[in-house]
């Protein structure tokens, strides 16, 4: 089966604003019209071409006929962590599912994780998502409508602020779909977020790392976790393609728009890659660059085999980082009672 979907070209929510210049160009339908429709779809979050008020309902009635509709993925259970964050269960038009994640930031702030495939190919051997394999890709529509739908699921008053592509899936490997959402997220005429609010997350593809910095500035994540090779080539198999070497090249090289930090994410794993070697090896690597550290305790689940590191090591990790004059925090873990914390997403198998 092939990994990428065909992208349902009568859903309104797959289609960009080009595409609905070229369809009503060949209608016969203003120009302007284009612009409607889509603000509609993902501005205004319509569900129906019904609700589009401001179309004439001759071009209303037309969109149905021709068989288009506002399709949205459903949201299926929802989760609440005791610390608020919420887990949204999203089931898609094939019966596939994903999940994405709504982190309270505070004063009614949320950071959403969203998920950019079903499933994921990169084997992270501490990620939960890593063990399902990967199903398919998500499309542009599915992406978006995470942040669509998500809005019915927050509390009174709040809303998304930031937008973070480190939910289900290597982002960088559905490089298409993650692209087309992000034309539709950070277009004023689609959802409008700037591109500082957006941060897409990498496992570590070199080639399109280099694409996406040429493609859209947004702020780029490395899941590092390893600080030589032999121990990111045991827990990241992707590093025997694509070496620390390699992806420090390339992430010095990445054209970062000014006064903006990289993020590096380190998950610390128990006696695997958290000693105070480590921490120095990882300072070295960033020596000069403009980044920010991400510590992350492993959350666990059954299987791998780690452990989360005790809160001593992580503090004598951060401390080393922290007098090399490094900018460093270390991860409030949210929303690992729902199974919702990083690395933990994907459907558990139900008991039988
Ligand atoms: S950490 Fe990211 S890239 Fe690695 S297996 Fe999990 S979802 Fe995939």
């Amino acid at each position: 089966m092939s990994v990428r979907p065909e992208i349902p070209r009568k859903n309104l929510t797959e289609l960009g604003l080009a595409d609905l210049q070229a369809l009503f160009a060949e209608w016969g339908e203003p120009k302007f019209r284009a612009k409607q429709v889509y603000q509609w779809v993902f501005q205004k979050g319509a569900r129906s071409i019904d609700g589009m008020t401001n179309l004439p309902k001759a071009l209303r009635q037309r969109l149905s006929d021709e068989g288009y509709s506002v399709g949205r993925v459903r949201v299926g259970r929802v989760a609440e962590s005791i610390d608020s964050t919420r887990k949204l269960a999203i089931k898609l038009d094939d019966g596939a599912a994903v999940e994405t994640v709504l982190i309270p930031m505070g004063d009614g702030k949320f950071s959403q994780c969203l998920s950019s495939q079903v499933g994921c190919a990169l084997d992270c051997q501490f990620c939960y998502t890593g063990t399902l394999g990967l199903s398919r890709h998500l499309t542009p529509g599915e992406i978006v409508d995470q942040v669509l739908v998500a809005r019915d699921h927050l509390p009174e008053g709040a809303r998304v602020t930031h937008l973070v592509y480190m939910g289900m899936g290597e982002p960088l490997h559905n490089f298409d779909g993650v692209i087309g959402s992000l034309e539709r997220i950070c277009d004023p005429e689609g959802l409008g977020y700037s591109h500082r609010k957006v941060t897409v997350s990498t496992s570590g593809l070199v080639p399109q790392i280099e694409k996406l910095g040429q493609t859209v500035p947004v702020n780029l994540a490395l899941s590092l976790n390893a600080s030589n090779d032999e121990v990111r080539d045991r827990i990241m198999p992707v590093n025997k393609r694509w070496p620390i070497a390699t992806l420090m090249k390339a992430l010095r090289a990445y054209p970062l728009p000014p006064r903006r930090k990289m993020t590096v994410e380190y998950v610390l794993l128990g006696g695997v890659n958290d000693s105070d070697a480590d921490a120095r090896r990882l300072a070295e690597l960033v020596r000069g660059m403009p980044v920010r550290i991400n510590l992350i305790p492993w959350n666990p689940f059954q299987g791998p085999g780690f452990d989360r590191p005790a809160d001593d090591r992580v503090q004598s990790f951060h401390q080393i980082l922290d007098r090399q004059g490094l900018t460093v925090t270390v991860r409030v873990t949210k929303g690992l009672d729902i199974d919702a914390a990083c690395g933990q997403l994907g459907e558990r198998p139900t008991a039988a």
